[in-house]
């Protein structure tokens, strides 16, 4: 990203007063002429929406989806409420947190938890690497759902994830995930931060079976994009 490309970011994630009711529009960019299914947003040709595993959680998955992120076609966190029906998908605006994301995060009956890495300054306390949680209570993996630039600076600017407990990562495989050009490539997307949470939940065939729908869409997006379909 160039300075300038920079600052327009900032400007679009900051919107003044006028601008306060963002409205995501659908994605502009290079290849929207193609004509894409309105769910998993890969070109028809290649819709995988007919294979979607339906699975089960004992855990919930809530994804703050940068606005940026909700139209792109690259964008794995829709993958999740896709395969889980608890997964619930919030939008994030600079200026104020969704309502929704506010009224579950008073829930009694849940620990939720802000998936992030563990290498920022500030927070070091709140950082776990397990997750324990009563035998009463639902564990809620929040996502921020979004580039790692992004991600950044949601996770600071957000006040109601100040006070979570921070679960963090330590993936034994790098990022296969090729999509998106990213600065640090050591991160993950957000797919495969999911299948390493539900890893770590121990929900072990729920991980396999989301790691493979996602190794499907990574497929399907590359076909997709070089006009052709999957071989197998
Ligand atoms: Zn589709």
């Amino acid at each position: 990203m160039t300075d300038s490309q920079n600052r327009l970011a900032h400007h679009h994630a900051s919107p003044n007063k006028n601008q306060s009711e963002y409205v995501p529009r659908p994605f502009l960019a290079r290849g929207s002429k193609v004509k894409r299914c309105d769910d998993c947003m890969l070109p028809h040709w290649v819709c995988i929406c007919s294979q979607v595993p339906k699975l089960q959680s004992d855990s919930e998955f809530w994804l703050i989806t940068h606005y940026k992120e909700v139209y792109k076609p690259t964008n794995s966190g829709r993958l999740l409420p896709m395969c889980f029906d608890n997964a619930k998908t919030y939008v994030w605006h600079r200026t104020e947190p969704e309502e929704g994301l506010l009224e579950q995060l008073k829930r009694t009956d849940i620990q939720p938890y802000i998936v992030f890495p563990d290498d920022q300054d500030g927070y070091q306390n709140r950082v776990t690497y397990k997750v324990e949680v009563e035998e009463t209570k639902t564990p809620v993996f929040i996502l921020l759902d979004a580039t790692w630039r992004q991600a950044r600076r949601m996770f600071r600017l957000s006040e109601y994830l100040q006070d979570l407990p921070v679960l963090s990562l330590k993936p034994e495989q790098v990022s296969e995930f090729l999509l998106r050009k990213e600065t640090s490539d050591e991160h993950l997307c957000t797919a495969e931060v999911a299948v390493n949470v539900l890893a770590l939940a121990g929900e072990q065939k729920n991980s396999e079976q989301f790691g493979k729908f996602y190794d499907l869409f990574n497929r399907s997006y590359k076909a997709g994009k070089m006009n052709t379909v999957l071989k197998d």
